[in-house]
């Protein structure tokens, strides 16, 4: 890693709270997409990724991925290096889990086992039917036993 970049990238953060697994904000510019963006001789870097990098080592053409969800977030602890489809399957999963409760899920395991069809069941809960399918197979919400 540059140290001109890596000296850019801890000037560019923002430490919100004391507490290690807070999120680390980026502070200064911001890509069309909504990620941390910094300017070095004219190249345009992504704020997350110089952070992968100078945390984890050099990326061996990997996506990196955000368990937190935020996208300015340059804290270490929250990123990872993964692949793009795993990017996708992180986010669905995730969003599946933030919508979903216990309850849900048990309802949702219920009705299926009762005859209700995958898709409409799929779409009263707003969920996708790959992830329904998971729900069922207990590859998602393996601990919630019903
Ligand atoms: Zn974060």
């Amino acid at each position: 890693m540059d140290r001109k970049v890596e000296k850019k990238f801890w000037e560019g953060v923002r430490f919100l709270g004391a507490a290690p697994d807070e999120c680390w904000i980026w502070g200064r510019g911001k890509s069309g997409n909504g990620y941390g963006e910094l300017m070095q001789d004219g190249l345009k870097l992504l704020a997350h990724r110089v952070s992968a990098e100078i945390h984890f080592g050099e990326n061996p053409g990997l996506d990196v991925l955000h368990s937190c969800d935020v996208k300015l977030c340059c804290n270490p602890a929250h990123l990872r290096y993964g692949n793009p489809s795993e990017n996708m399957r992180d986010k669905l999963e995730r969003h599946g889990g933030k919508t979903l409760t216990v309850q849900m899920v048990k309802t949702i395991r219920a009705m299926a086992k009762s005859g209700v069809k995958h898709y409409p069941l799929a779409k009263m809960f707003g969920i996708s039917y790959p992830y329904l399918w998971r729900i069922l197979t207990w590859q998602s919400w393996p601990t919630v036993d019903y």
